[in-house]
């Protein structure tokens, strides 16, 4: 049996009995867990209020061997996002992002980078609610991109020529992009300059640095975030798939 000290965010809790319950940390060394924190529900729980959703906290717990559920020993709150999540809009909005990491983070797989863009992105937006939904892109991107989820779109997926800034380009189903000479223009499937710019510049930059460069195009981080919207359901969907055992073997073995 062994103890672990990470730092960790709090994504979410659940009853599991009259007293306990169990609470889903991303942590910062030791990717999503899963944990039981005993007497938590008490009414001078030793756990106060740092279980709260979306709270920092100094996470303390103990990991027997082949167990996915561990058990929490000691908890310590570092930085509590309370004022922030009582705003039903940042609630929601950061409650959706917390399920993408409890989708694409595989139980107990260390994620350093995927942690801190979690939490950098919560304080940015606790910072300032107007970049919500920019935050949002920004954090939905880097979910696919740290997953390898995420299409190139630097360049043609065909014929592998380099886009200029100023061309329009096409979305084929897979959400790779091509260009005009590898496929006609089609209107309702165009990927727009200033739509790339923003994909482009989410790949490079902090996410306040983000809302800075993007604060004047709204309208193309809302269609962007609808096509990376797509990609998600797309990814969950497969994965989901995959978990029922319905594309496992396929393409069969000839
Ligand atoms: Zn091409």
């Amino acid at each position: 049996m062994a103890l672990i000290e990470t730092e960790a965010l709090v994504l979410r809790s659940y009853n599991l009995s009259d007293a306990d319950k169990i609470v889903i940390f991303m942590t910062e060394n030791s990717g999503l867990i899963r944990g039981v924190a005993k007497g938590a529900k008490r009414l001078r729980s030793k756990f106060g209020g740092s279980l709260e959703t979306l709270t920092i906290v100094s996470l303390t717990y103990f990991q027997k061997e082949d167990r996915e559920l561990v058990s929490v020993r000691e908890i310590e709150m570092k930085k509590s996002y309370l004022a922030s999540t009582s705003d039903i809009h940042f609630l929601q909005k950061f409650s959706y992002l917390s399920e993408l990491l409890i989708e694409f983070s595989p139980p107990h797989d260390p994620n350093q980078r995927l942690y801190n863009m979690a939490k950098i992105c919560l304080q940015t937006a606790s910072d300032n609610y107007r970049f919500l939904d920019a935050i949002s892109l920004y954090f939905e991107l880097w979910v696919l991109r740290l997953g390898g989820f995420l299409p190139v779109w630097s360049n043609c997926y065909q014929c592998q020529k380099e886009f200029s800034n100023d061309i329009f380009v096409n979305l084929q189903m897979d959400f790779q992009v091509v260009c005009h000479q590898c496929q006609n223009i089609r209107r309702n499937s165009l990927i727009t300059p200033e739509q790339r710019f923003i994909f482009s510049v989410a790949q490079k930059v902090s996410p306040q640095k983000f809302v800075e460069l993007t604060a004047d195009h709204k309208e193309s981080l809302t269609d962007l975030s609808l096509i990376l919207k797509r990609i998600i359901a797309r990814v969950l969907d497969k994965k989901e798939n995959t978990q029922k055992g319905l594309i496992i073997n396929y393409p069969p073995k000839i």
